[in-house]
């Protein structure tokens, strides 16, 4: 028996950011975030967004919204990325990543890889793919730390592998603190990196949100962290590093 498709109209929209430049590399593009979470990072900047429910209590998108944005900026947008949450745990994905290319857009994806067979089943549409990596998957104890979750490095890994077979363009990117990435941790990922010839990659260097009451990490992260000596390894492991620090 045939799996029926989820409609895109069912895709549980939880806020739209109608024009950026920085989430999909060189183009311009609209963010469509995703409700829902299977993981808990301790540094969740969205934990909002966790919940597949809305909270009663705010406010959210839909993808009438989606919809009605794309054909207003149709010749101003390139492309849309569905970010979360996690997108790929929504079954409406597949037909809003089909919606978005029959209106003449790329569509990309923000994704943990926490629902393999969900990514696979889109990936051969995607245009591109920021992947984080919650810590170096050789190290899967730090990984599944990183995520809340034990079985995500797994998980991840089965995600990332239909990524390099479907040749879509990504980025590999991770979001650091010291209580869950010790340096030696670091030059472990920076070693995997290399390792598996990835090109992009991105340190994101966690900064408290504003508000620092929904955080858990609250300790501040030192300036000098991480040292030199680990930024300049990564330097050396991926042809094009990026430093970020997150606000
Ligand atoms: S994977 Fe992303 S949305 Fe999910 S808990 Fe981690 S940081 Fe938050």
């Amino acid at each position: 028996m045939t799996k029926e498709a989820v409609p895109a109209a069912k895709l549980r929209v939880a806020a739209v950011t109608p024009f950026t430049t920085i989430d999909f590399p060189g183009k311009l593009s609209a963010v469509v975030f995703v409700q829902g979470c299977p993981w808990r990072c301790p540094y969740c900047h969205n934990p909002w967004m966790q919940p597949r429910e809305f909270a009663p209590d705010l406010e959210h998108g839909s993808w009438q919204g989606v919809e009605h944005l794309l054909k207003r900026r149709k010749g101003l947008l390139d492309g849309v990325v569905f970010s979360g949450g996690e997108p790929t745990i929504d079954p409406a994905l597949p037909a809003a990543v089909e919606r978005v290319r029959e209106l003449g857009y790329l569509a990309a994806l923000h994704t943990g890889g926490a629902y393999p067979a969900h990514f696979a089943e889109v990936a051969g549409r995607l245009s591109w793919v920021g992947l984080d990596v919650k810590a170096s998957p050789d190290l899967p104890d730090a990984f599944d730390r990183a995520a809340g979750r034990t079985g995500a490095c797994a998980k991840f890994l089965e995600t990332y592998r239909t990524l390099r077979e479907a040749g879509i363009e990504y980025e590999c990117r991770t979001t650091v603190h010291p209580t869950l990435h010790d340096e030696a941790g670091l030059m472990r990922l920076a070693d995997w990196l290399e390792a598996e010839g990835v090109e992009h990659f991105a340190l994101q260097i966690y900064r408290a949100p504003k508000g620092l009451l929904l955080s858990k990490l609250l300790a501040r992260v030192d300036a000098d962290y991480p040292g030199d000596a680990v930024l300049e390894r990564f330097r050396q492991a991926v042809p094009h590093f990026t430093l970020r620090r997150e606000s």
